[in-house]
């Protein structure tokens, strides 16, 4: 069997469904998972796209040949899942979602017992496991069972509800009026069921969950121009927007006006902060809104890889009290280690009834970086190569190599790193000003350029 066109990541594999994502790798995958656990109970669910049921059957039949029960919880975002797997006490679990990717993408992510993404170390294992076997097979006497589990989203809902932080009588008082965006993928029912329980007046957009999705998966400023206008007619307090397996959020203002997902992160930090100071991790791209907001509190912000993995893993060694990527991912280690919208938007809400400030007040009072992205294109050339020649042009003070190559200025930073999906390489700017942010990818440039 080969994996050309499947798309091998920290924490799973994706492709394009009837190329690189077949029922056939399916299988092999969980079977190499049911090994890798070594048997036992796995939580099996799924976001919305139409692929999901067929990939969930090659699933279900390569866990239970390998003997495996299957406890398949159904459509649900994946931090219901991967909260699930924790609740069943299962040995694992497996999403299959390809989240933001487009709609004929799927995928399967891959949950250890303690409901967290495989790190990078574990996922190495499992993948040395898929090619070189043996995997386990069990005789007809011994084969999983295959049943459904109901019980997933009620016990979500109430684990969100019941994080201490969360001041439910205040928010619930304010009776906020929220418009969801769910994009038709898992958060179509889960999530209005939440912002109900919070005493929301919910307006839904794109709640089908149908897995066909209106517009962009990403829930980015330019996809959300829907949202925005709903929000303006409904005169709403905010709208939320989440990706198709619910794990992102973005918040859009009173005004209509999307604050972007960096902003919706630190937003739901300072939440955290505001309650309960301590360390913060984000990844390594994430905007330095994020240090602005752990310095108003005086807590140290660590950067991690990219990767929800690399930053649960960043969380656990520095102790922090909240984390996340600055697309939109916040992971609340107190409820678990896992990026989750469904308390991210809880902890905007929090925030929001702390006080009488709008959104767009909370949000206007952050400084309003800038970040510049760009790319280069390697040709046959080898990444890490290119990396190390690169960083001799800027001082040793200066820079950083734990993910790629960071360049830190007194008023900002450019970041070089290898593409995980094509052969280019990534430069990210940020600075406070649009110039100055230019300036460094500019800069940037022309040295990879010069090599
Ligand atoms: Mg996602």
């Amino acid at each position: 069997m080969h994996f050309k066109d499947l798309m091998i990541g920290v924490s799973g594999v994706r492709g394009v469904i009837g190329k690189g994502m077949t029922p056939e790798l399916a299988l092999l995958w969980a079977g190499g998972f049911g090994t890798w656990i070594g048997g036992g109970k796995v939580v099996v669910g799924r976001d919305t796209r139409p692929s999901g049921e067929m990939l969930c059957a090659a699933v279900s039949a390569g866990l239970s040949g390998c003997g495996c029960d299957v406890e398949d919880v159904g459509v649900l975002p994946t931090p219901t899942v991967a909260l699930a797997v924790e609740k069943r006490g299962a040995a694992g679990g497996i999403i299959i979602t390809a989240s933001h990717n487009p709609q004929e993408w799927n995928a399967l992510k891959f949950v250890r017992s303690d409901g967290r993404m495989l790190t990078p170390t574990d996922f190495t294992e499992l993948h040395g496991l898929v090619v070189q076997g043996p995997l386990r097979s069990v005789p007809w006497n011994r084969l999983g069972t295959i049943r459904k589990w109901d019980g997933a989203e009620t016990a979500y809902l109430s684990a969100v509800l019941g994080v201490s932080i969360l001041n439910l009588d205040r928010i619930r008082k304010r009776r906020f009026k929220v418009v969801l965006d769910a994009v038709n993928g898992a958060g179509s029912f889960t999530y209005p069921k939440l912002l109900e329980a919070l005493n929301c007046s919910v307006v839904p957009l794109n709640d089908t969950g149908s897995g066909i999705f209106p517009h962009s998966p990403e829930p980015r400023p330019e996809a959300l121009e829907d949202l925005s206008r709903v929000v303006k007619a409904e005169s709403a307090d905010l709208g939320f927007a989440v990706d198709p397996d619910g794990d992102r959020l973005a918040a859009v203002d009173e005004t209509g006006q999307p604050i972007g997902e960096e902003v919706t992160l630190a937003l739901a930090i300072q939440s955290v902060l505001e309650i309960t100071p301590g360390p913060v991790v984000v990844n390594s791209l994430t905007s330095q809104v994020v240090e602005y907001v752990a310095g108003q509190y005086g807590v140290p912000c660590h950067r991690t890889r990219v990767g929800e993995a690399n930053v649960a893993v960043g969380i656990k060694e520095f102790d922090a009290v909240a984390g996340g990527e600055g697309n939109g991912g916040l992971i609340y280690p107190a409820l678990h280690l896992v990026r989750d919208a469904g308390i991210a938007m809880a902890l905007v809400l929090n925030r929001l009834a702390s006080g009488r400030k709008t959104l767009s007040a909370l949000a206007g009072a952050l400084p309003n970086y800038k970040m510049v992205k760009a790319a280069f294109p390697l040709g046959d050339r080898d990444a890490q190569t290119i990396i190390e020649e690169v960083a001799k042009f800027y001082s040793h003070d200066q820079v950083s190599r734990a993910d790629g190559l960071r360049v830190v200025y007194e008023d900002g930073w450019v970041q070089v790193r290898a593409s995980g999906t094509e052969p280019i390489l990534r430069v990210f700017a940020e600075s406070l000003s649009q110039e100055k942010a230019e300036r460094y990818s500019a800069e940037m440039l022309e040295h990879l350029g010069s090599l």
